[in-house]
């Protein structure tokens, strides 16, 4: 935390101050404050938020924001004036940079860094801040010649035009009209331009609100009464079972009481789904989106909508939590169980979901997580709270997948050595008959899992990870899928020199060759992040599919989310294990909800589905619970045991990661530091409710060269232990070699 910045924006105005520290982006230096002296002209006027224009160094000029003020100046700093503000309106207020500054101190970071994800800076750096287009208007005939009436008889029958397309059409010229706007004959306006995706849906018929069933209308009432304080209210509803019908009456609700909504979905693509629906039942002008892929331009006119209070509901993927809607009346998190709420890299390694509930907090409204598959946390604390609301019939009584369960072992037995068990065929081939689609998830991507010499057995790694590489059969290439490193499959041995390499394992571009050879006549295509490499190709791929173009879509589990197709009657999983094998602690959570996720793609219509879950490991529990799509068994066993290894939300775990390219020094460092931790742990009696773990290798244990070494501090004492471990490590100072890494309420350990 920048300690000046923090005591120099308690104050909302410069009226009594010497000087405005303001924040910019600046080539080469980064998001930066910087202190100027404010003109005396100035004074009464200048406000935090505010962007201003600046002198930087010997020539240049550059645009920032206030973010506080002072009467005090670092010694040997000169500060220049400030020359103008550029916008009387604030951008943002001091609630905002205080909800910013929470996140910084949440998240061991500095607000610069949490301010960078947040506005849009870069914007302010370049010329051309908005689009205005121009708007002519009839006024009268007085003093115009004959061709000059002829095209204001043109524009009088037109109204209000478009100013450069009326000049096309009355094939006329600009500077014609610029005369006859001289003569008083017509007025020439210009107008703000918005750049709003949402364009192509000004026109159509707001749809209506369909009636909800009982269930539904029970678990809208109960948001209803939350509404106007704050809670954290879950909406735990199975696949298929309307909420998104139950948020959107809960909008309706709140925009009538004239607050303000956000919207948050896991993914961009979801997101933009998502606002074209809420665009299509609230209407264009009020809705926006934003997420981390919309250009700053874009970003920048929904800052200057959010600013004038146009926008009333905002949709967008994580990094909307820190757009400046003001005003809040609800906030919905949508798929609140995916990973993608939280922001791994870079800093701040944030989670929308636990920022958003400050958010929500702070201005005293509800918040609504909604999943089939809630997080073990979320739902934990709703339970306990009596904010858990439940919807468990399917919408119209659709009927519920049939889950079938394959033991692969078996399967060996019979001496089929294949990917596909026989059930598995003999069902995607009785699909294919009744023209009805297939989804098959392999969650791995690549060829295969691994490269080995079948000679020496050496296993090609990644010279910069400790990681197997994986090979890609459409590149041949070997990859690695933690840094870029790519090199083409070599043809022998280069440990033995062997030409007996083998590419070991399944991977999901396996299993498409092998499902191409065993359905021939299918059409076969692969959804996966290695087809992503063109912009909006998984939206045209789903796209096919939905139509039905496609008979079998093979994916990784980037098919588990949001694909609503009736059409699908078989979904067939290759590996049920893969994802309960990871050492980690959410790992059955992790399993659970995919497996549940997948399933439920099966069978959305009328059309009764069926599930094949193939596994080596049939009595495992969360495979069990998937199976039966029961998530209170799963979450009464794996509660247990979260219980028993204080994992959370029986603790708040801090992850901390020491790195460098020397193996020694990492783990000496990581050493040292969990020493002095348990010291001072130790010496306030606190060791029980705070535990230090470690240090240890990670379990990737080099990564891009760099060897890395943690320590896990499982927290029980809430925000005192949180403070505590906060301030001893700002105190840390490291030699520049070694890299420390804090990660707060890490999403996985490895
Ligand atoms: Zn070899
Ligand atoms: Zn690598």
């Amino acid at each position: 935390m920048d300690e000046n910045l923090k005591k120099t924006s308690e104050q909302q105005e410069g009226m009594l101050s010497k000087y405005a520290l303001v924040l910019t982006s600046i080539k080469g230096i980064g998001v930066k404050t910087f202190s100027y002296l404010i003109p005396d002209e100035l004074k009464e006027k200048i406000k935090i938020g505010q962007p201003v224009f600046v002198p930087f160094g010997k020539t240049r000029y550059i645009n920032a924001y206030v973010v506080g003020f002072s009467n005090y100046l670092e010694e040997g700093i000169k500060a220049k004036y400030i020359s103008k503000i550029l916008d009387t309106t604030p951008v943002f207020d001091m609630n905002y940079l205080k909800f910013l500054e929470w996140t910084a101190d949440y998240y061991f970071c500095s607000i610069q860094n949490v301010l960078e994800c947040a506005v849009p800076i870069k914007f302010l750096n370049e010329q051309k801040t908005e689009l205005t287009q121009k708007f002519a208007e009839f006024v009268s005939f007085e003093g115009a010649t004959k061709r000059q009436k002829e095209v204001l008889e043109k524009l009088e029958s037109k109204g209000k035009v478009n100013l450069s397309e009326f000049v096309k059409e009355a094939k006329t010229t600009v500077l014609t009209m610029k005369k006859l706007e001289e003569s008083g004959c017509i007025k020439i306006t210009e107008e703000k331009l918005y750049r709003n995706p949402l364009e192509i849906f000004k026109n159509t018929q707001l749809q209506e609100f369909p009636k909800l069933m009982p269930e539904q209308e029970s678990a809208y009432k109960e948001i209803e009464k939350r509404l106007g304080s704050h809670s954290c209210i879950l909406l735990h509803g199975i696949t298929s079972s309307g909420k998104t019908e139950v948020y959107f009456k809960a909008i309706k609700k709140v925009l009538e009481q004239g607050k303000n909504v956000l919207f948050l979905a896991p993914e961009i693509a979801l997101a933009s789904v998502l606002t074209q629906r809420l665009a299509k039942r609230f209407g264009t002008e009020k809705t926006a989106i934003w997420h981390s892929s919309i250009s700053e331009g874009e970003k920048f006119d929904v800052w200057q909508k959010i600013k004038n209070n146009e926008i009333r509901i905002l949709a967008g993927a994580r990094s909307a939590v820190f757009a400046p809607l003001k005003n809040i009346g609800l906030i919905i998190i949508d798929e609140e169980h995916e990973s993608a709420y939280k922001q791994t890299m870079p800093s701040p390694r944030y989670d929308a979901r636990t920022v958003a509930q400050k958010l929500a907090e702070l201005n005293g409204c509800p918040l609504v997580s909604g999943s089939a598959t809630p997080d073990i946390n979320t739902y934990y604390y709703a339970k306990n709270s009596g904010n858990l609301l439940e919807l468990k019939k399917r919408y119209n009584d659709y009927p519920m997948a049939k889950v079938h369960v394959i033991d692969m072992r078996e399967e060996r037995f019979k001496a089929n050595n294949g990917i596909f068990s026989q059930a598995l065929v003999k069902a995607i081939e009785n699909n294919l008959k009744d023209k009805k689609q297939t989804i098959i998830l392999m969650n791995r991507r690549g060829f295969s899992t691994y490269t080995q010499c079948l000679a020496c057995g050496e296993v090609l790694q990644c010279p910069n990870c400790a990681i197997p590489l994986i090979f890609h059969s459409q590149t041949q290439t070997l990859r690695c899928h933690y840094c870029e490193h790519e090199e083409p499959m070599p043809e022998t041995c280069p440990h033995c020199g062997s030409e007996t390499l083998k590419n070991c394992g399944t991977g999901v571009q396996k299993v498409e060759i092998i499902a191409q050879k065993l359905f021939p006549e299918a059409k076969i295509v692969r959804l996966d992040s290695d087809a992503l490499a063109r912009k909006n190709l998984h939206i045209d791929i789903l796209n096919e599919f939905s139509k039905g173009e496609t008979d079998i879509l093979i994916g990784t589990q980037m098919l588990a989310k949001g694909l609503d197709n009736p059409n699908v009657t078989l979904v067939g999983v290759i590996n049920a294990d893969n994802s309960f094998n990871l050492p980690d602690f959410r790992s059955s959570e992790r399993g659970f909800q995919l497996l549940t996720q997948v399933a439920g793609r099966a069978g959305r219509g009328n059309n009764p589905g069926d599930v094949y879950f193939q596994t080596y490991n049939p009595e495992f529990f969360a495979l069990e619970t998937a199976k039966e799509q029961n998530y209170d068994n799963f979450y009464k066993t794996e509660i247990q045991s979260r219980e028993e290894f204080d994992y959370p939300p029986f603790s708040k775990i801090i992850r901390i990661i020491l790195s460098s390219k020397n193996q020694f020094r990492a783990e000496r460092s990581a050493q040292e530091i969990t020493l002095r931790l348990n010291d001072i742990v130790n010496k306030m009696q606190l060791a029980e409710p705070i535990a230090v773990l470690g240090p240890s290798a990670c379990v990737i244990e080099k990564l891009q060269e760099r060897y890395r070494f943690q320590i896990l501090i499982k927290n029980k004492l809430g925000e005192k232990g949180h403070r505590l471990i906060h301030s001893f490590l700002s105190k840390i100072k490291l030699p520049d070699d070694i890299k420390i890494t804090v990660d707060v309420d890490p999403l996985d350990i490895l």
